[in-house]
């Protein structure tokens, strides 16, 4: 999942940027409301964890703009104890969900797998195929009923893959929900992982769809 982080506050900001990549995602961290829009018009989100005090503007007024252009993208607003009315208009202006400040880092994941699951094509957490059994949510998988074990990035192009499940998933868009903006990628990163994943799930699990991309049936 490819996450926009907006957040002015350096210790808070590389603690969330640092555990999101842990988890295996892409983000891109903008410190102020211009640097955020100018990424909004140049990349697609997944999902956005919005600061409503910003240096430069209120975080609302870029909520509110998003959903005026029609923008669905998922939003977690943050704010402080304190907020409840800003919150209320956070809610009200088309925010998914909140997170008050400071807050645990292990609930900011089970509210960014929670908004991701809404809003994947994937309608159940748990999934079966063939020989295999995947829950998305908890990030375990069994083969043959034998747990196998994946680490965070083979479990990102997983899921990038099972949420267009049947459609062909361009190269471009499984690096794009690996790695930040900017990030040095290797030019074979994706081929690496999906040999991996066919070597631990099956060689015919993922099909290569030549110059396109993958499949999985
Ligand atoms: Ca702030």
């Amino acid at each position: 999942m490819r996450v926009l982080l907006i957040e002015d506050d350096h210790v808070l900001g590389s603690a969330i940027n640092d555990y999101i990549i842990a988890e295996g995602h892409g983000v891109d961290w903008m410190k102020r409301l211009d640097e955020a829009q100018l990424a909004l018009d140049t990349t697609n989100y997944e999902l956005i964890l919005l600061d409503l005090g910003l240096p430069d503007g209120r975080g609302l007024d870029l909520l509110k703009s998003l959903r005026a252009a029609d923008n669905q993208v998922p939003v977690i607003i943050t704010t402080a104890q304190d907020q409840v009315a800003v919150r209320i208009e956070g809610l009200n202006s088309g925010a998914d969900d909140y997170l008050v400040k400071p807050f645990d880092l292990g609930e900011l994941n089970a509210r960014l797998s929670a908004v991701a699951r809404r809003y994947s094509q994937v309608a159940a957490p748990q999934i079966t195929i063939a020989d295999l059994s995947i829950d998305l949510s908890r990030k375990s998988l069994r083969k043959n009923s034998k747990a196998i074990i994946l680490t965070s990035r083979e479990w990102a192009v997983l899921t990038c893959l099972l949420r267009k499940r049947g459609a062909i998933v361009a190269k471009a868009d499984i690096e794009n929900s690996l790695y930040a903006f900017g990030a040095e990628v290797a030019s074979n990163a994706v081929e690496v992982y999906v040999s991996r994943l066919r070597k631990k799930l099956g060689k015919d699990f993922i099909t290569t769809i030549r110059s396109m991309g993958y499949q999985i049936e």
